[in-house]
């Protein structure tokens, strides 16, 4: 409430607060009612009861004429009572003598009159040039103390001087006691500065500073809100990925299931058939044309699968090995908390960021892991340990290693496991290595299997580091604002 504006009419001030109380120096009759006019016609237009107190030389008369003049319906504010033109002498002085406790309740009494009928506030301007020098001293003393009065009321006083009375210590006074002060200077009207004014400044200055350093803290909260958000995006991509995954080797499944089911039926006829005696060779020789034909149809299948991921549109960001390694390490923890085992990682520091398709190299780290994860469960005595390192390879390559503890590969089958379909579970299906060495390859890494020691089995890739001319051509086409995947491409 207290902070709604007011129009003050004049120019160069403005709109003011409730509570301003300011002054104004002024050399001749015109130039005072220049303003004043203006003034109590902004206050009249907005609903405020108007109190003029003039004084020589102007005149009653002259003021209200002047404001006949200027304002529209100034028969009716009239009418209603709502402006008031006093002379100074009725105002301040009562019995020839100036009180200033008087004075300062009855601008109180005003106010409370004016706020019981309905007007928005009250707007005052008082003339002081019949001040006399004895009067001075109290004169600043009530001014000084009309600062506290008029605060966070519905209160606006506009103090005017006569230059001609006032020498450089009176306006020295009436300056420190105003909020700020008005002069015409090189002929048009100016606002003076004064102590007050300047602390409100630097207030205000203050208050945007304040202001713009939470709007700052709420543009990086929001923004850390939008990355939180973009993480989550990528997670979610990256387990529809997985679960792409599964439901694709599980579609795959079905598809060579198919023409391995042909051949093993071809195969037992042609076995059948070589029992006979003596054995139809021709008839053998065209089952096992068909086992040929079946065998091809599913390793087409495979080789679909392997187009499918060399084609597939990979992204080609820079990216630091280590976060994503952390990534995936906390999508398993429900896994490493179910398999009882220890996950520790050994990740080297500095390591060179490296370009490739994030979620598909994730996809091979959680491959591996979720491999490692079950050889551990096989219960094989001694610790159950899954640790995975990184480290920079000769300078130029990037350098994973997945250890386990589990029961090991045999040397004979460390390069089968990487046979699409070649498993030994279960349940097993035989293609994540198959797929994890092709996405490793189309990075232009490599991934292989060695013996764990003192047990289990260690899966490693390399993948070349980002070089620096290459970060460079490629942070200079982004500069330019294209997209990063044909800079590389
Ligand atoms: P799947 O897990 O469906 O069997 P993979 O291609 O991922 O398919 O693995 C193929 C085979 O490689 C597994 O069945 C297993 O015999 C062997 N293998 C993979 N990882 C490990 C490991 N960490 N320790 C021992 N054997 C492993």
């Amino acid at each position: 409430m207290a902070n709604d504006l007011r129009k003050t009419g004049i120019e160069v001030v403005g709109d003011m607060p409730w509570g301003a109380h300011f002054c104004l120096f002024y050399e001749t009759k015109d130039d005072l009612l220049d303003i004043l006019i203006s003034y109590c016609k902004a206050g009249l237009e907005s609903g405020e009861y108007c109190l003029w107190v003039v004084a020589d030389p102007v005149t009653n008369e002259e003021a209200m004429n002047a404001l006949k003049t200027a304002v529209p319906e100034f028969d009716r504010y009239l009418a209603d009572c709502s402006i008031e033109i006093i002379t100074a002498h009725t105002w301040y002085l009562r019995d020839n003598e100036f009180d200033l406790s008087r004075v300062t309740a009855a601008w109180h009494e005003k106010l409370a009159q004016a706020l019981a009928k309905g007007y928005a506030g009250v707007r005052v301007t008082g003339d002081t040039a019949w001040l006399r020098k004895k009067d001075w001293r109290d004169f600043c003393e009530y001014e000084e103390g009309l600062n506290e009065a008029v605060a966070n009321q519905h209160l606006c006083v506009l103090c005017t001087y006569p230059l001609s009375a006032c020498g450089a210590v009176e306006i020295l006074d009436v300056v420190r006691t105003h909020q700020f002060a008005l002069a015409k200077r090189h002929g048009s009207w100016d606002i003076i500065e004064t102590a007050g004014l300047k602390q409100a400044k630097a207030e205000i200055k203050r208050l945007n500073e304040d202001l713009e350093q939470r709007v700052l803290e709420r543009t990086s909260q929001l923004m850390r809100a939008s990355e939180a958000l973009r993480e989550m995006q990528t997670e979610l991509a990256h387990v529809n990925r997985i679960a792409t995954m599964g439901q694709l080797t599980a579609s795959i499944s079905h598809e060579v299931k198919q023409p391995i089911a042909a051949a093993r039926n071809n195969a037992s006829v042609a076995l059948r058939l070589l029992r006979r005696s003596p054995p139809d060779l021709e008839e053998v020789r065209e089952a096992l044309n068909c086992v040929v034909n079946d065998t091809h149809r599913a390793s087409a299948v495979i080789d679909r699968i392997r187009d499918q991921i060399k084609r597939a549109p990979a992204q080609n960001e820079s990216l630091d090995l280590n976060d994503a390694i952390i990534e995936v390490i906390a999508l398993t923890r429900v896994e490493v908390a179910n398999g009882r085992l220890e996950v520790q990682t050994r990740l080297a520091e500095g390591l060179p960021p490296i370009l490739g398709d994030r979620v598909q190299l994730q996809q091979v780290v959680l491959n591996l892991m979720l491999n490692a994860m079950e050889a551990i469960s096989l219960g094989v005595d001694g610790p159950r340990t899954l640790l995975i390192g990184t480290e920079q390879s000769q300078t130029d390559w990037v350098l994973v290693a997945i250890r386990d503890s589990g029961p090991g590969i045999g040397p004979e089958d460390l390069e089968r496991v990487f046979d699409s379909f070649y498993t030994t579970k279960p349940g097993g299906v035989g293609l994540g290595l198959s797929i994890s060495r092709s996405i490793i390859e189309a990075h232009g890494g490599r991934l292989w299997a060695e013996a764990n020691l003192p047990q289990g089995a260690a899966f490693q890739f390399i993948l070349p580091a980002a070089s620096k001319e290459l970060m460079t051509r490629r942070a200079n086409y982004e500069d330019r604002g294209q997209s990063a995947g044909h800079a590389i491409a």
